[in-house]
């Protein structure tokens, strides 16, 4: 592996540098660089920094995988917000577009992702089928120039703000394989016979929703791909899902607020961040930390000689849920009472924000797919193991 920049890199590096010198006012609001700050989306969009690894042709700025991540480096490093607001269609669904849609498809969604004009919803979980999506059971017939879709989704992400959802019907029953018969199709939300029920989590989140289909018509042309090659289509953006899950600098961010809560926070009059067993769990959380900045330069080495990344984006996914968990929870744990408030108490510790993420483990934890899903991947497919 050679790791040194090149004449351009750095030049690139400089220029990102230079920007962020002029244009960071406001830095993100919390450590996952979420933020919907109108200025800076269009000063990034500007700049074709949002989507950057995206073809010029579609409106993405064609960055090499070196210039990507020397972006994301830097903006991690000055903690910027997010480089584009609409999340999942820049994380899957713009992917999936470029990679299978029309022409009209990419003319149509892509500038609109880039932009952010709206948020995008992902129908795939069903009530029985969430880790064996492939037996999903929502159904599309088509009738003339249109698929009529009966049905529901369940566990929709962002579906009670999203206006266009990516979404899993079964056009055909009577496959040999489950994998086969399944279509894509890309849906506008404000079609009749949609319903968006919201579901709350346990941390008084209410983000995503169950979604109920009923005679819901949509046009042959917002179909992804060919029919009955929604499987194809959703192994790839599950892959970009696992991959854009699976942010070190994301992590190396909440490990920094970790620390802050542990220095501010004191006991017997002395901050928590002196204590040897506080230090010793902070070191554990940067060495594994370090594991997952190594294993990813290791699939940038795969990436750098053209090689597709598939299953290996699950051991980072993996990873990084459970990192994610045992950070929250051990902040909840040394804040002791304190750490109980949620957001709205007068009392709660930095807005409650650690409790919430505790309480919002599932999120990072079972969205796009579970550590035992993942696990039989790595197993399967990374290390060679039979199927289970
Ligand atoms: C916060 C959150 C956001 C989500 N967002 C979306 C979204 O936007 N769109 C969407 O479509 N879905 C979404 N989901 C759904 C998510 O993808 C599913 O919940 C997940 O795939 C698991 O499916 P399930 O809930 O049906 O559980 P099940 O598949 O029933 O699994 C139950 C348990 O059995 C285990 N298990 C199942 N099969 C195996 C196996 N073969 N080997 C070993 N263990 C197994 C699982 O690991 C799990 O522990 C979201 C879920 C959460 C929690």
């Amino acid at each position: 592996m050679d790791f040194d920049l090149t004449k351009d890199e750095i030049a690139f590096r400089d220029e990102v540098r230079q920007f962020l010198d002029d244009n960071l006012k406001q830095k993100t609001d919390n450590e996952f660089g979420v933020s919907f700050d109108a200025d800076w989306n269009k000063k990034v969009r500007e700049k074709r920094w949002v989507g950057f690894g995206w073809p010029k042709e579609v409106g993405g700025g064609g960055g090499t995988i070196m210039e990507q991540v020397i972006l994301k480096e830097e903006m991690a490093t000055r903690k910027a917000p997010a480089l584009g607001t609409c999340f999942m269609g820049l994380a899957w669904v713009g992917p999936s577009i470029i990679e299978y849609g029309t022409e009209e498809q990419k003319k149509r969604f892509i500038p609109d992702i880039l932009d952010g004009k709206y948020q995008w919803c992902t129908g795939y979980s069903e009530p029985n089928y969430g880790s064996d999506l492939a037996s999903l059971q929502c159904k599309g017939v088509l009738e003339g120039d249109e698929y009529v879709v009966n049905g529901q989704k369940i566990w929709t992400s962002l579906a009670p703000f999203a206006a266009w959802m990516i979404l899993l019907v079964r056009t055909d029953f009577d496959t040999q394989s489950k994998h086969e018969g399944i279509t894509c199709l890309l849906v506008d939300m404000k079609t009749p016979g949609i319903e968006v029920r919201p579901i709350e989590n346990m941390a008084g989140g209410r983000f995503f929703a169950e979604v109920f289909f009923t005679d819901v018509r949509v046009p042959v042309e917002n179909r992804l791909g060919k029919e009955g090659q929604g499987w194809a289509v959703t192994v790839s953006a599950l892959a970009n899902e696992r991959s854009s899950i699976a942010e070190v600098s994301a992590l190396q961010r909440r490990l920094e607020s970790l620390i802050t809560t542990a220095r501010q926070a004191t006991r017997h009059g002395k901050p928590l961040l002196e204590d040897p067993g506080i230090r010793r769990q902070i070191a554990r959380f940067e060495a594994r930390i370090e594991a997952m900045r190594l294993n990813g330069m290791r699939y940038l080495t795969k990436q750098i000689k053209g090689e597709p990344l598939s299953s290996e984006t699950s051991v980072n996914k993996l990873h990084r849920a459970n990192l994610e968990v045992d950070m929250a929870e051990f902040a909840v744990e040394f804040l002791g009472n304190a750490g109980l408030h949620m957001r709205g108490s007068d009392d709660a510790v930095e807005g409650g924000k650690w409790i919430f993420n505790s309480l919002s483990w599932p999120d990072v934890v079972i969205g796009g797919g579970t550590p035992n899903i993942q696990r039989n991947i790595i197993a399967e497919r990374i290390l060679g193991l039979p199927k289970d």
